[in-house]
């Protein structure tokens, strides 16, 4: 559907990650794996990066939804395993893979370097966490999931989902010297005042560009 809005065809995707099997992160597959299964498809050819609970979690899900398109897809889908600090290359992007060690489902988070040197920390839906501050300090953008304005948890109540704070999200950035913080994972209750006060309470506790996005907005760095 949001493929379909920005006239975009999810066959230009060369690369996926899936950093766990919540419902909110692992159904964005099921399209996907129906756009690979059409004959038009060719040689084409995706990487998937998951871990080895999240594919098997991929294929019951497609043992009980769509197991005709999965066999169809599996052709078109590169499928690799990662584990904790494991490093592939794609297309000249160093991306290095690392485990959260969540206490909610298994949960993995990455590094991207590019060519050119930028590097970018996605830290999956979880706060930072100690254990793998080396491997993502010093960015030039951090993605940090910020579920709801710190003015607001008692209201969407981020903690005990394991999520955090925009003030949170702000600190963290500050304190692995990050150029540039993306948020997302965003509660969708104040869409309409997201950017502005969002943006109000992470300049509080960050000096460097902060990307409030809506759905569709696009971030050049
Ligand atoms: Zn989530």
């Amino acid at each position: 559907m949001q493929f379909h809005k920005v006239k975009k065809d999810p066959l230009e995707l060369r690369t996926i990650f899936i950093t766990h099997y919540d419902s909110d992160h692992i159904l964005g597959i099921v399209p996907i794996v129906r756009a690979l299964s059409k004959k038009e498809v060719g040689t084409h050819k995706v990487n998937l990066f998951c871990s080895k609970v999240v594919k098997e979690a991929v294929d019951s899900l497609f043992h009980l939804v769509a197991r005709r398109h999965y066999a169809e897809a599996k052709k078109h889908l590169n499928l690799v395993i990662v584990g904790d600090r494991d490093v592939h290359k794609v297309d000249g992007w160093k991306l290095q893979f690392f485990d959260v060690k969540s206490n909610n489902s298994p949960q993995m988070g990455c590094v991207i370097t590019f060519p050119d040197g930028t590097k970018l920390s996605f830290l999956g839906d979880e706060p930072l966490r100690e254990h793998y501050t080396d491997l993502v300090k010093d960015c030039d953008v951090l993605i940090h999931n910020a579920f709801c304005l710190d003015t607001e948890q008692k209201i969407f109540e981020p903690h005990p989902k394991n999520h955090s704070t925009m003030k949170e999200a702000a600190e963290n950035a500050a304190k692995i010297n990050a150029k540039k913080l993306v948020v997302f994972h965003t509660e969708d209750k104040t869409l309409d005042t997201r950017k502005k006060r969002y943006l109000k309470e992470g300049k509080g506790h960050f000096s460097g560009e902060i990307f409030v996005p809506l759905d569709l907005d696009w971030f050049r760095f």
